[in-house]
């Protein structure tokens, strides 16, 4: 299976499962039809009050295939999803896989440069997004790009009871130059998708993620990715037919793709999804649908505690729940027990490894490290193989902290384009996570700290470089470091330290306004501090973990 077979010793497997699994499908289009087949009128999605079956899905999702042929799409090229938690969503990437193509998710959040550069690096063709994204944001950076078609759809298509909470001031808005997206489907219902089957080692999603080093690159997710961790999510977990799935992590995060679509596809278990974290609503939404399993990040759990409505009774169906992404401390599971009455499983991965590589079997409860207080992220799930290794690479014994190197048919291709990052992150295969952490005596493992300059906001990852790069856009400012501070609902939020050209001044307000207009809200940073000059090395590297400790 990989070069560290040998080395198996450093992963106990969770009592009861197999150490090894075979990939069952070589495709996430095939896994989903085996789903269609047994099943058609089962729900796929839920959305308020619509409905789709799996026999629609496959239909719907036929007819997008057979609309981006017509569009002159051929097998390999990116198509690129703009959207929050929608069917469309879904829609939009299934059929990019049965048109032969690989989905781009991009974060709703991100603005313009960001959008720009996502769709530039991918190098998309199609651009898929919610009509007002696409006038507040997109209509003003696709001509610089290679995008030739862009399909608009409204967040309204497939909700029929209006939530006014959620949808207010929600419209339809003509995207005047765009393909309607509800067009699109019904001219191309009946029609055959294109001829193609993509085999395992195909890439299905470019997933972009800021990883251990440089600004955001696409990892290069493979169909037999994805269809061994929804396998994951069914087996070594347990999420069946009978389940229902509550889709309140973005869908764009490798969490939402895998622990939301993925699965529901593989076990024909109904989606049910959050447009937005809205608690009451979520709350609300888990009763009238009996959701069963979820998993998400801490800022969730925390939002759902504080809920209006929560009460021990409020998630009574909700039994299966997984948190992942960030770190979760024990006294937040408590505090979740203590309100609902449910334990939340940890759960650990990145992006690179497709979401879980670890998590702590369900109905398990996960040890904690004495010495950081940090829950245990659980043990590896099957086929995967953990290292911990010292700088020098070198393996070490149970007990000891070092970085985790993570091997495993879970395990991404590398980066898009980028071979010299792809080698530096995964040498021979196995990724270097940058996470920093140990494994006890038993097999259960514990994150502690982070090789890696990444910044952890409630899950959302923040690459500082990218923070820095829009306060040297403005014209006061001389030099800019950022890092991650503690923050009590995030865990990290965003701080600069920021030094300014003699003769100019700004005011912190000043520059957070000036970051917040250039990028996605969970990245500006909400604290800056002015420092006559910025503590860096001789060699001029910057001290991030002197500025993280004076904060
Ligand atoms: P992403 O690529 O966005 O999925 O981020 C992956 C990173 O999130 C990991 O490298 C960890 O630093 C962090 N992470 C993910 N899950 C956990 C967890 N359960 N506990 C602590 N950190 C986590």
């Amino acid at each position: 299976m990989s070069a560290y077979d040998e080395k198996v010793w450093l992963a106990r497997y969770a009592p009861g499962q197999p150490a090894e699994i075979t990939v069952e499908f070589d495709n996430a289009v095939e896994m989903f039809r085996a789903s269609v087949a047994r099943s058609p009128e089962a729900d796929a999605i839920r959305y308020f009050d619509g409905r789709i079956t799996l026999r629609e899905l496959d239909e719907l999702t036929d007819a997008f295939a057979a609309g981006l042929a017509d569009a002159g799409f051929g097998a390999g090229e990116r198509v690129a999803i703009y959207a929050q938690n929608v069917p469309q969503f879904v829609i939009a990437q299934l059929g990019t896989w049965k048109a032969g193509g690989i989905a781009v998710s991009i974060n709703p959040m991100n603005k313009e440069r960001e959008l720009e550069q996502l769709l530039t690096d991918s190098g998309a063709t199609v651009l898929v997004a919610l009509q007002s994204l696409y006038r507040d944001v997109a209509a003003k950076v696709v001509p610089n790009t290679g995008v030739r078609t862009v399909i608009t759809t409204s967040e309204l298509e497939y909700q029929t009871r209006n939530d006014e909470r959620i949808f207010a001031g929600v419209e339809r808005i003509p995207c005047a130059g765009t393909l309607d997206m509800a067009e699109l489907l019904s001219r191309f219902r009946g029609q055959a998708p294109p001829r193609v089957s993509p085999g395992p080692d195909d890439v299905a999603f470019l997933t972009y993620t800021s990883g251990t080093t440089g600004p955001p690159k696409g990892a290069m997710t493979t169909h037999r990715n994805v269809v061994f961790n929804a396998q994951t999510y069914r087996d070594w977990i347990g999420i069946g037919p009978d389940d229902v799935v509550l889709g309140i992590a973005p869908l764009f995060h490798i969490t939402g793709l895998v622990g939301h679509i993925a699965i529901s596809l593989l076990a024909g278990a109904p989606l049910v999804l959050m447009y937005r974290l809205d608690p009451a609503v979520t709350i609300e939404t888990v009763q009238a649908e009996q959701a069963t399993f979820t998993v998400g990040s801490i800022t969730v759990f925390i939002a759902l505690m504080n809920a209006p409505n929560a009460d021990k009774d409020a998630l009574a169906s909700l039994t299966k729940i997984y948190s992942g992404g960030a770190p979760i401390p024990p006294s937040t599971v408590t505090a979740f027990q203590d309100t609902f009455g449910h334990y939340i499983h940890n759960i650990y991965g990145l992006t690179e490894t497709t979401s879980p590589s670890h998590a702590v079997p369900l109905g398990s409860e996960a040890p904690v490290d004495p010495a950081s207080g940090a829950l245990s992220v659980g043990v590896p799930i099957y086929n995967t193989v953990v290292r911990i290794v010292d700088d020098e690479g070198k393996d070490l014994p149970p007990g000891e902290i070092g970085e985790l190197v993570t091997a495993g048919p879970q395990v991404v291709a590398g980066y898009w384009n980028k071979p010299e990052e792809s080698a530096k992150a995964l040498p021979d295969g196995a990724l270097h996570t940058g996470d920093v952490g140990y494994m006890d005596a038993e097999g259960w493992f514990y994150i502690v700290d982070r090789k890696k300059d990444q910044i952890n906001a409630g899950g959302y990852k923040v690459w500082p470089r990218e923070v820095e790069d829009v306060l040297y856009e403005h014209d006061a400012v001389r030099e800019a470091a950022v890092v991650g501070v503690p923050d009590e609902y995030r865990g990290e939020t965003v701080k600069a330290f920021v030094s300014l050209r003699p003769g100019r001044s700004a005011t912190p307000e000043e520059l957070i306004a000036f970051a917040k207009e250039r990028m996605a809200a969970y990245k500006y940073p909400r604290l800056v501090e002015i420092l006559d000059d910025i503590p860096k090395t001789v060699t001029g590297k910057l001290l991030r973990r002197e500025l993280r400790a004076r904060s």
